[in-house]
């Protein structure tokens, strides 16, 4: 590991302005990914300004009948709130699904959101790598891809993100709140994070030094009634091969709410707004399943491994949603 400097951060404002005064300084969480990533040189940083000592650490209801969390808060403690597990449950089985309890309790929120991709090329540190090393190329892309995206992939990347997290937050319609150089901002998770076009390196939307300090789930009262499914190559401690959350409203026997998001497929928390609206009106079985299944994996872009995906992918949608057709 490079040697790098570490202090504790005294406040929002500070943090921001010692990371955003060098380039090579860096916000530590849980630190349970970024740690990692410098072990391997993968990431190399100068600076790291704990933010675990700030107040982000609280999960609190808003004015308008939503939640609050705080990007301090571990993933274990927002899995187990009693709020969370019973307005919004799929957020709650989605963390329970990643990583392994100890891991849990070290993971913030803040960190889940930035948490980057598994592809081992991108790890190993040595392989042509866009995301790692721009325009060194892509060694997955005619690699063994058996683990990577069929949607929103490019010629330059095609590395799926790795969160179970955020895509139960993108179903909810989740707003992440920034403090940075140029202040506060709100930005809506479906426009945090990026698809890697061109530029697989740049990730998220968030300027260098731009803390995370909450994440706002909207009051949602159809959330109560959604599931997260994953398909994964063992019970636990493993990342999605094809998940995702869902939720229906059903009102007189028809659709009035659909919720569709998925992960392990894409190179971002997926929502299929298109395959959500084609819900809408119809009675809740099978044929609407089946067809909204296929409309949410339209576009597909399997490479020679990874074909199988778009199958499993379109059997977890199905069976999440009858899942939760038959919550009572
Ligand atoms: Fe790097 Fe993305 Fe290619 Fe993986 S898929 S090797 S992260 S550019």
């Amino acid at each position: 590991m490079t040697p790098f400097d570490y202090t504790r951060a005294e406040g929002s404002a500070a943090a921001v302005k010692q990371v955003s005064g060098s380039a090579k300084a860096t916000f530590l969480g849980g630190g349970t990914c970024l740690i990692d990533l410098m072990k391997l040189h993968v990431e190399n940083h100068d600076l790291l300004v704990d933010i675990t000592p700030l107040p982000l650490d609280r999960i609190e209801a808003t004015a308008g009948g939503g939640v609050r969390i705080g990007a301090n808060v571990r993933n274990s403690e927002l899995a187990h709130d009693a709020t969370i597990y019973k307005n919004y449950p799929a957020l709650s089985e989605a963390l329970l699904s990643g990583a392994s309890p100890q891991l849990r309790n070290m993971a913030t929120v803040g960190g889940n959101l930035m948490q980057r991709t598994r592809c081992p090329y991108f790890r190993n540190g040595f392989s042509p790598c866009n995301k790692r090393e721009p325009k060194s190329g892509c060694a997955a892309k005619d690699g063994y891809n058996r683990s990577h995206a069929v949607l929103g992939v490019s010629e330059h990347c095609i590395a799926t993100h790795p969160s179970d997290m955020c895509v139960a937050l993108i179903a909810f319609d989740a707003v992440v709140k920034t403090h940075g150089p140029k202040g506060e901002r709100a930005i809506p998770i479906t426009d945090f994070h990026l698809v890697p076009g061109d530029t697989p390196d740049r990730e998220t939307v968030l300027e260098h030094g731009e803390l995370i300090t909450a994440v706002e789930l909207p009051a949602a009262p159809w959330a109560m009634r959604s599931h997260y499914l994953k398909v994964r190559d063992r019970a636990s401690y493993e990342f999605a091969l094809a998940s995702a959350a869902v939720a229906l409203e059903v009102v007189d026997g028809v659709i009035k709410t659909a919720r569709v998001a998925l992960g392990g497929v894409a190179t971002k928390p997926w929502r299929a707004a298109d395959a959500e609206k084609s819900l809408v009106g119809q009675k809740p079985g099978a044929p609407a399943f089946a067809a909204t299944a296929e409309m949410a994996t339209k576009g597909v872009a399997p490479r020679q491994f990874n074909g199988f995906k778009v199958a499993l992918v379109r059997r977890v949608i199905v069976r999440a949603l009858e899942t939760v057709a038959a919550m009572k």
